[in-house]
C-alpha cells in the first residue's frame, strides 16, 4: 500500500502546501502566484453536512461544547498592612549609590554622605487578569492531489468543536491548522483546466522571444548578423525554456487537487492589567514597567473576581475586567484556563539631607531602581567638591 495513505486524517498541514480558497470567480492563471498555488473557487466546492456556510477565510465560529462555569471559589489574598517601608536605610542607600554611578556626570558624594530624614513607604498593587481563549474558524483549502487519502464519502464530518486538538502551552498565543476529516474530495484543477501546464505568457506560447541583444532586427549596430540570434532576431523564451508552457503552480502539474475543509484554530492570552494610582509623585508609567512582589495568584478554568483585598481599588478592578472578559469571551470563545494575580509593587520616598540641603528619590520595584529628579552633585566639576 502507498505509504501516504497512511496518513492520518488530523495531520497537520505543511503550511506551504495549504492554500485558501477564493470567493471570486475562475482564477487567472497567468496572475503571479505567490508560494504557489492559486485557490480554487468556492462554487467548486462539495457541501459538507454542517459546513455548508464554509468560505474562504472563515470568521470564529462561536463556542459550541460544555457550559463554561465557575468551579469551587479560591480563598483571597490575605489581609496585610502593605504599608511598611519594603526597605531598609541600608537597602535604600545601596540603591542610590548604584544609581549615582551608572550616570557618567554624577557625582557619588551625595549618595554616600546623605543624611536619611525620612522613608515613607507608597506601595501599591498591579492586578492583572490573563483569560487564555480558543477560537475555531473553518474554510476551504487546496494542495496538489499526489494520492492522499480520500475521506470525504468515508464517514461524516465531525463539527468544528468535536475535533480534538490538542493544546499547547497555557497562556502562550499559537495557531494550528488541521484538515477535517471526510471533507476531502479531488477535483480538476481550474487554474490549469486539469492539464498540469499553463500557457507561458512571456512568449505567447511560441517558447520564443525577442533577441535582446539585437531587439529582433537581426542586426548590430555596424550591420552585422547578430551573433546571439544568428540573425534570426529571436531566441529561445527563458522563462518557459521554449516550452512555450510552464508547471501550474496551482496542481503542481498534476492536474488534480485534493480540496478539503480545513480548521484553523488559534489560541489567544488576553490580558487586563492595571496598577493602582496612589499618587506618589511617581509616574505612572515607571511604576508599570517594573516587577512587584507576588502577594496572591488564582488560576481556574472561570475566575471569581477577588473580593476583601484590604485595597479596595483592588476588588473594583477585579470586579470589573472579570465581568468584563466574560462579556467578551464567553459566547465567542472556548475558555480554557483564567489567571488572576496581585503584585505589590515597592515604593519608598526617601528624604535625605546632603550639605544643608534637603532632597528627594524614589526606590520601587522589586529590581530596586531609583528615580529622582534633583541629585544634587550632576556635572563633573562637582567631583572636585
Ligand atoms: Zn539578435
Ligand atoms: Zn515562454
Ligand atoms: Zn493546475
Amino acid at each position: 500500500m502507498d505509504k501516504r495513505h497512511l496518513l492520518s486524517d488530523q495531520d497537520d498541514i505543511p503550511a506551504q502546501q495549504c492554500q485558501g480558497v477564493s470567493s471570486a470567480g475562475p482564477v487567472d492563471p497567468n496572475q503571479p502566484e505567490a508560494g504557489g498555488a492559486t485557490a480554487p473557487p468556492v462554487d467548486m466546492m462539495d457541501t459538507v453536512p454542517g459546513y455548508e456556510g464554509t468560505g474562504a477565510g472563515g470568521n470564529d465560529l462561536p463556542y459550541q461544547g460544555p457550559p463554561q462555569t465557575p468551579g469551587p471559589r479560591s480563598p483571597g489574598p490575605p489581609a496585610s498592612n502593605w504599608q511598611i517601608p519594603s526597605i531598609n536605610e541600608v537597602m535604600a542607600q545601596e540603591a542610590f549609590i548604584e544609581y549615582a554611578a551608572s550616570k557618567c556626570c554624577y557625582s557619588s558624594n551625595p549618595a554616600k554622605e546623605m543624611v536619611f530624614t525620612d522613608l515613607q513607604a507608597h506601595n501599591t498593587y498591579r492586578y492583572r487578569l490573563e483569560t487564555f481563549t480558543e477560537s475555531r474558524c473553518t474554510e476551504w483549502a487546496s494542495e496538489p492531489y499526489t494520492g492522499q487519502i480520500v475521506d470525504g464519502y468515508m464517514g461524516v464530518a465531525p463539527g468544528p468543536w468535536d475535533i480534538a486538538v490538542s493544546i499547547p502551552a497555557l497562556f502562550q498565543d499559537e495557531k494550528k491548522e488541521v484538515r477535517v476529516p471526510h471533507t476531502s474530495s479531488v477535483k480538476g484543477c481550474h487554474s490549469c483546466m486539469t492539464l498540469g501546464r499553463n500557457p507561458c505568457e512571456k512568449c505567447v506560447t511560441s517558447g520564443m522571444m525577442q533577441c535582446w541583444v539585437c531587439k529582433g532586427s537581426g542586426r548590430r549596430m555596424s550591420d552585422d548578423r547578430c551573433r546571439h540570434c544568428n540573425g534570426i532576431g529571436r531566441v529561445r523564451c527563458t522563462t518557459c525554456s521554449g516550452a512555450g508552457s510552464k508547471t501550474c503552480n496551482t496542481c503542481q502539474g498534476r492536474g488534480q487537487l485534493l480540496c478539503f475543509i480545513k480548521l484553523v484554530v488559534k489560541w489567544k492570552n488576553n490580558m487586563f492589567e492595571n496598577v493602582v494610582d496612589k499618587h506618589s509623585g511617581l509616574s505612572m508609567d515607571r511604576i508599570s514597567a517594573v516587577t512587584g512582589e507576588m502577594m496572591f495568584s488564582d488560576m481556574h478554568p472561570v475566575v471569581y473576581p477577588v473580593v476583601g483585598f484590604p485595597d479596595n481599588a483592588i476588588n473594583q478592578l477585579a470586579e470589573r475586567s472579570v465581568r468584563e472578559h466574560q462579556a467578551r469571551f464567553f459566547s465567542s470563545c472556548r475558555v480554557l484556563q483564567q489567571r488572576q494575580t496581585i503584585e505589590l509593587i515597592p515604593i519608598t520616598r526617601v528624604h535625605y539631607s546632603w550639605k544643608d540641603k534637603t532632597h528627594i528619590y524614589f526606590v520601587y520595584g522589586a529590581e530596586h531602581k531609583v528615580y529622582t529628579d534633583d541629585y544634587p552633585a550632576k556635572c563633573c566639576c562637582c567631583s572636585l567638591l
